[in-house]
């Protein structure tokens, strides 16, 4: 008896197979800035199809263990990572993931837009990183925080190196059990030991990249007020002098049993007068220089919030092309092409929204005010747009491989396992919606968003390239005018709050539709229509509640 075996999907190159990323480098870093970037990106995507897709595979399969004590029983707080977690790290160093926007070569060549080309490789490399992505994410948060503070010791420049050898990651100790989102009731203090030194004491509840050479950690100090303002960040190193003890008086309780990210150790961690180095002066609120971290984090996150979907959508067209069905093949079947159509539009929303806010990163690092008002709005509507995005888009990958996307060894439910944790971690939904309230309220706090949808109402119709796209455009503009000038005026009122995340996401959809349509009017006149029928798609089912179901059969060869 001959048994049927149905092949999987197999993977193109991430940067040819790519039209969108191609058309926003070549936007946003000019043709000759996205020439320069080429053969970074490339190197990067071949590796993203060999090895690198062997190392995630390993590290996912290899999860890390914990090792408190040796076998005299003294401490030592080893955590044990796979080598495709290793390889990873290496990956990460030599392809300047995180280092690029603070190399002084890169930030010749491409000014504000080494951002730009930082997102161009996460975006390549994150779905195949095992989530090393993680750590990049913080040690870039660190990096930028740093970079600030200008309290460095040497820290800065290993977070920066591109050489594996010397490159480290950082962690980020914000969330304590009695509450994440409310870091007010932190009870870790920092305590000067006497010597113009600083120790902190307490327990810190969610510590991923527990291997880590260092971490950033909130404190309050001795004497500071209650609240989250008066808290500091202080820098940990997570080691002994030797670089393999712990560092002395830091426990790593336990690692969690997570849901999804299985290969990156995440770990419940006391402090206790442990060693730490202040990042902004402790006899002042710190919270605000912490947000330049959380912001770079944010950002991280809707970048792997957008691979992710992409190379979903990727992995589940080379399924759709292979499978039969009846009827014949799974992506000739107007309903399939329907839906993964559908995938496509949202998976070119997120990336939009991140490439964007990326882009945005890099020019107020580099001093434009009104890039960094715009980003104060961006950053929460662009992580927690694409964080649930993520989500939904992941469940119907799965679906999409049929029972395969449910059997654990072909690799398709990681997909679900690992987005779930993208609208959970650096704010919720709701906590976000609640900071897009607040950014609302400041001063012309939704000014440069509401202009980019007026802009984007008259692009006319070479970007608006199907019927009805300026009347959505329009009344979403109109209705989100009046909703956001009601909010801003009482953002406290219940019923304001109650409101918030519906609003936060009408907001995060229409700066998408306007993003897509920016980007569509540009392309237009190259002649590339593929970016004006993607703004339309997206345009038409978020703000005007379309069905577009056959107009994504239509032009489905064009969305993908
Ligand atoms: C895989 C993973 C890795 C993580 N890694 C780290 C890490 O490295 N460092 C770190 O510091 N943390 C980390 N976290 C923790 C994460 O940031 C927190 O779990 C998150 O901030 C939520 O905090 P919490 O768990 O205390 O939930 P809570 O804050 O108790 O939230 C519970 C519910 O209450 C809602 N809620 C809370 N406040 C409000 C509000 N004001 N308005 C409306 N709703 C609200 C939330 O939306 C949520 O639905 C990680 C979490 C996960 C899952």
């Amino acid at each position: 008896m001959t048994r049927f075996v149905q092949g999987g999907p197999s993977l193109r190159d991430p940067y040819t197979a790519d039209p969108q990323l191609r058309g926003w480098l070549d936007r946003l870093l000019g043709e000759d800035g996205h020439a320069a970037a080429g053969q970074r990106l490339a190197g990067l995507s071949a590796e993203v199809l060999g090895p690198l897709r062997e190392a995630h595979h390993d590290a996912e399969t290899h999860p890390p263990a914990l090792t408190r004590f040796d076998a005299w029983g003294r401490r030592v707080e080893r955590v044990d990572t796979s080598a495709g977690w290793q390889a990873q790290r290496a990956a990460a160093a030599r392809h300047g993931v995180v280092a690029l926007p603070y190399l002084p070569d890169a930030r010749a060549a491409w000014g504000p837009g080494a951002r730009v080309v930082q997102h161009a490789l996460l975006h390549l490399w994150g779905p195949e990183s095992a989530t090393f992505s993680c750590p990049v994410a913080m040690a870039d948060g660190a990096a930028a925080l740093l970079a600030q503070s200008g309290a460095q010791g040497g820290w800065l420049a290993r977070l920066t190196s591109t050489d594996p050898d010397v490159a480290v990651t950082s962690g980020q100790w914000m969330t304590e059990s009695q509450g994440g989102s409310d870091i007010a009731r932190s009870t870790t203090t920092a305590h000067p030991d006497g010597s113009g030194g600083w120790r902190l004491t307490g327990d810190k509840w969610f510590c991923s990249a527990i291997d880590s050479a260092m971490a950033v950690a909130l404190a309050r100090p001795e004497g500071a007020g209650p609240g989250s303002r008066t808290l500091v960040p202080f820098l940990v190193p997570r080691y002994a002098a030797d670089g393999v003890r712990p560092a002395e008086g830091l426990q790593v309780l336990r690692l969690k049993d997570k849901l999804g990210t299985r290969a990156v150790p995440t770990g419940e961690v006391r402090l206790d007068g442990v060693e730490a180095f202040p990042l902004a002066d402790p006899a002042r609120p710190g919270l605000a220089a912490m947000m330049t971290l959380v912001v770079v984090t944010r950002l991280h996150n809707a970048a792997a919030a957008a691979g992710g979907m992409r190379r979903g959508l990727e992995y589940a067209l080379s399924y759709a092309a292979e499978r039969t069905i009846a009827g014949g093949v799974l992506a000739d079947h107007p309903l399939h092409r329907a839906t993964l159509g559908g995938l496509a539009v949202d998976a070119a929303g997120a990336f939009a929204l991140a490439a964007h806010s990326f882009a945005l990163l890099g020019r107020a690092e580099h001093g434009d005010a009104a890039a960094a008002a715009e980003l104060r709005l961006a950053a929460p509507l662009a992580k927690l747009t694409t964080g649930r995005l993520a989500v939904a888009s992941a469940s119907e990958y799965l679906e999409a491989f049929g029972g395969a996307g449910y059997v654990e060894d072909t690799g398709i439910p990681r997909l679900l396992r690992d987005a779930q944790v993208l609208p959970i971690w650096e704010g919720t939904t709701n906590v976000l919606s609640v900071d897009v309230l607040r950014a609302l309220s400041a001063a012309d706090g939704a000014a440069p968003l509401l202009h980019r949808l007026t802009a984007a109402a008259d692009a006319g119709a070479g970007a608006h390239r199907l019927p009805g796209v300026a009347e959505a455009l329009a009344a979403a503009t109109a209705r989100l005018a009046a909703d956001v000038a009601t909010a801003a005026a009482d953002p406290r009122n219940p019923r304001v709050v109650a409101g918030a995340r519906e609003l936060a996401l009408r907001l995060g959809h229409a700066f998408t539709a306007a993003l897509l349509i920016e980007h569509a009017a540009w392309a237009a006149g190259r002649g590339d229509e593929r970016p004006a029928l993607l703004a339309s798609l997206w345009t038409l089912r978020r703000l005007g509640q379309a069905d577009i179901s056959a107009d994504l059969h239509e032009h489905f060869a064009a969305l993908i």
